[in-house]
């Protein structure tokens, strides 16, 4: 569980954006547990397919937050991450982490809800795509009356988490980044902070300070 106090973020100038984010998280992460109750879809085990060949854009929040993470638990991690490769496979991605993410407590929003949120139709009816991944049969997409029917139930959608993530943010909503980028910038942000409030984060020489 995230705590702000021991990020070495508590009282500085980003405090209330990391515990409003949060929370945001906590919402997204407990309406896809409903919705895969409702649904009874999951992931394959171990499957991971969808950080391949994927790298998530960020808000400038969700780097602050990803960055709180790194500072609450050493920098060791972001020393380990080569920023300045390319390659379109989040940098994040690792197929042996149980999680396939090295970072999964401070993944941005579009990884907590991929494969398990609608998107609004032009009728702003909901409507959810079924990754190829899951199904046997090939992807599928369920309209709002099929899911009603089928499941009883609607899943999560994106574009109202995104909304609550720009509302925290509205300066921040055209600046999304990709994670290699957002993540460094964030860093030496936090870095910068904690230092500030002699708190715990050396920053590394790897970590660019603003
Ligand atoms: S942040 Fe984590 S979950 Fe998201 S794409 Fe990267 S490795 Fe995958």
């Amino acid at each position: 569980m995230f705590d702000v106090s021991r990020s070495g973020l508590a009282g500085t100038s980003i405090e209330s954006t990391v515990t409003t984010l949060h929370q945001i998280y906590l919402d997204a992460d407990a309406a896809v547990e409903t919705w895969k109750d409702d649904c009874a879809v999951r992931c394959p085990e171990a499957c991971g397919k969808c950080c391949e060949g994927f790298e998530p854009d960020v808000l400038p929040a969700e780097a602050i937050y990803l960055a709180a993470i790194l500072a609450r638990d050493g920098s060791a991690l972001f020393d380990s991450i080569d920023f300045t490769s390319s390659g379109k496979t989040c940098l994040f991605f690792d197929p042996e982490n149980p999680f396939h993410c090295r970072i999964y407590e401070g993944r941005p929003l579009v990884c907590r809800l991929f494969g398990y949120t609608g998107v609004l139709d032009k009728n702003g009816e909901v409507s959810f795509r079924l990754c190829r991944h899951i199904s046997s049969r090939g992807e599928r997409i369920f309209g709002e009356a099929e899911l009603r029917r089928d499941f009883g139930a609607l899943p999560p959608v994106m574009s109202r988490f995104s909304a609550m993530l720009v509302s925290l943010d509205p300066e921040g909503a055209s600046s999304r980044l990709p994670i290699r980028v957002a993540a460094p910038l964030a860093a030496g942000k936090v870095a910068m902070l904690s230092r500030y409030a002699g708190l715990a984060w050396p920053p590394s020489p790897a970590i660019p300070l603003p």
